[in-house]
This record gives C-alpha cells, structure tokens and sequence, in this order.
C-alpha cells in the first residue's frame, strides 16, 4: 500500500495511480484544473451546449439531477444563470434526513424549479440493498444504479435534450488522464463509472426475489432509443473548474442548509448530509481499500492548498477511527436484519491483502499514520 506524495490517498483506492514521481492521479487531476484546461475555452463550449439545447427543446432544456445538497444547488443556479428552464430530478433516497428534505423542499421553491422527487418502493429498496451488500459488500448499489437511470431514462422519455451532472468523478477524485479530460456521460460511462461495481439491473433479478418489474425504475433507456433521441450529458465540472467549497458558498448564499453540527461522516459539514445511509458507503472504504471518508476531503483540501499534508495527516490522527454507529443502527432498522449481521458481512471484505491480523487487533503494515490506535474493527 503506497500513499500519494502530495496528498493522502493511498493506490488501494479505486482510480488512484502513482505515477513515477509517486503523485497520485487524483492530484494530477488538480493540475489539469489549474493548468492544462482553457477554462475560458470551455466555458464558451458551455455556451454552445446551452443554444443546442434551446434549440431542441420542447419545454424542458436540462434535466438536472439533484440530491438537494450544495453541489445540485450550484448546478441549478448555474443553469438559470445560462438561461436555462430546468427540470429537478432527484432519487429520493429512503434514509433521507430531515436537514435533506429541508434542502429539497428550499431548493424547489427558492430556486423556483420544477421538480421529480422519484421515489421507489421500498420494500425494492430494501430487498436490493440487502442482496448488494452480501453480494458485493456495498450498501450503495441500488443508489448509484437509481440516480444514474432515472434522469438518463427521463430524459429520453421526456424529450429534454440536455442533463447537466456535477463534478467529473474521475478529475475531482482520480482517474486515468481520457476519463478525466471526459466531458460527457452517456451509457458508456455508466457501464464503466456507475459505481455499481461492474453489475447491470439485469445482473440482481432473482436476488432476494426481486422481479424484472420490481427493478423497473433501475432500468436504463434502450440504447437505440438513446441514440435516437441522443440527449447531451455533460458534466458541470468539465466546462467551470469545480470547488466544493465555492460550491457551499454560493449555494449557501442562495439558502442551502448545511449541516454544521450534524457532521455524518468525514471532516465537511456541507457534505453527505442528504442521507443516513451514505456514511455506510464510505465506511465500508476502511475494509476494502483502508481509507475513511476524511481522507478523500482532507485530499481534496490538501489539493486546494487549505492545509498542509501533515496538517491534515493530525486532523486525522485526532480524529481517529470513527464508526458512524447511529447510521449503521438505522440501517439495519430499514432492511430488517441485526447489527451482528451487518458487522459479519463487513469484515468478510476485509481486504487481507492489506490487513494483518495481530491478536484480537487488525492492522493496516506500512500505514499513514506510525501511532495509529488499531481496533477489532
Ligand atoms: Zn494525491
């Protein structure tokens, strides 16, 4: 397990490289942001894609899919600065907060958009979310597989020519240099970056008896109908330099909520604060990769040049190994099952290539941190 020279990310996380000088792809993503991207180029690409856009619209110009957390409110105020009429779509997810619902229902009437506040039975929820986590050791399968099909599907069967997505994962968080320099996402790219660890809709019929039509919500538009209708999704992020802190500000000028006090998982305040289920998603990272969530934003600020590496690398020595215990509660309350079995199946991923077990205590050899205080987690 090797770490970033410049960050904190080790090469166990998926999408992080070291390249020769040991530097992560995640920072070279950064320095695509700062230097090799024509920012103003790419904001008159943006404009280009708006007049598209307008002229094939029906109605609607964009589909934006929207959590209601400050990135989907930038990404709103974005578009109607552009001119833009936008339709909200949002998954709802089933273990939204009160803080979530709150931003949603701001976002709708302060913004003045119209909205799709998609909700799956959720019963399905909970069957496919027992199945994903067995099967694969990730909670947020059935998330990730339901807020890339809806808009995408949506789009198509709504004849709204253009779906406007938040950051480029792969150039805010590490990915090869083609996937970071992608402006677009289409069906492609979700069958490869769709998080939903290589498996298709198709793939959980069958699981905890769950129907072709019991997943119906999953399911994306038909590629020939995609092809023929051919809506453009882009990335936000890929014609305006993201920041996520910008980002909290703007949308905190506009009345975004953030969620200062109720911290759910990592150092950030504004974020993964729509949904109890989403601090699981990043916990089960420890097992599989040996990162927590703080790693990726203390990355990110690290990147950003808020803080020094061994600043945040003391960040997260004081923090230490934080389970998010009411989170895990309360999913266990939603798919039925005790919290021993949520705790058998996350050490089952444990990933021993990276961990030693020393008694009752697993460790991480050759960690960030020398002085790190190792549990039976
Ligand atoms: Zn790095």
């Amino acid at each position: 397990m090797k770490y970033c020279a410049r960050c904190i990310l080790p090469d166990t996380r998926p999408g992080i490289f070291l390249d020769e000088e040991g530097v992560c792809s995640g920072c070279r993503g950064h320095d695509d942001k700062e230097r090799h991207i024509d920012w103003t180029a790419r904001a008159r690409a943006f404009d280009t894609v708006v007049a598209e856009a307008k002229a094939r619209s029906s109605g609607y110009d964009c589909i934006v899919p929207v959590s209601g957390g400050k990135d989907s409110w930038y990404q709103v105020i974005t578009c109607q600065e552009h001119g833009l009429k936008v339709l909200g779509v949002t998954w709802r997810t089933p273990g939204r907060t009160e803080i979530g619902q709150r931003n949603v229902e701001r976002m709708v009437e302060q913004l003045g958009i119209d909205h799709i506040d998609f909700t799956i039975n959720p019963d399905v929820e909970r069957r496919f979310m027992i199945a994903a986590y067995e099967r694969k050791g990730a909670t947020a399968i059935p998330m990730h597989m339901a807020l890339f099909a809806i808009p995408t599907r949506l789009a198509v069967q709504m004849r709204v020519p253009l779906v406007v997505w938040g950051e480029n994962p792969q150039l805010e968080f590490g990915g090869d240099e083609a996937d970071r320099l992608a402006t677009e996402l289409d069906l492609d790219w979700i069958a490869k970056h769709g998080v939903t660890n290589q498996t298709s809709r198709e793939d959980w019929i069958g699981a905890e008896g769950l129907s072709d039509t019991d997943l119906a919500a999953y399911r994306l538009p038909p590629a020939e109908d995609f092809q023929a209708f051919a809506p453009k999704s882009i990335f936000l992020g890929s014609f305006f330099k993201w920041n996520s802190f910008d980002n909290a500000r703007i949308s905190g000028e506009h009345g975004f909520e953030s969620g200062a006090g109720h911290l759910k998982t990592g150092v950030w305040s504004f974020a993964d604060i729509d949904c109890h289920f989403i601090a699981l998603h990043h916990f089960l990272k420890w097992y599989k990769f040996g990162i927590l969530r703080s790693f990726d934003n203390l990355s990110v600020q690290i990147r950003y040049g808020l803080t020094s590496r061994d600043e945040a690398i003391e960040t997260l020595r004081e923090g230490g190994f934080q389970i998010p215990s009411d989170d895990i509660a309360r999913f266990c309350a939603f798919v039925g099952k005790p919290e021993s079995w949520f705790w058998e199946i996350a050490e089952s991923f444990r990933d021993q290539t990276i961990w030693r077990r020393d008694g009752e205590t697993w460790k991480i050899p050759g960690f960030l941190i020398d002085d790190w205080e190792w549990t039976t987690r």
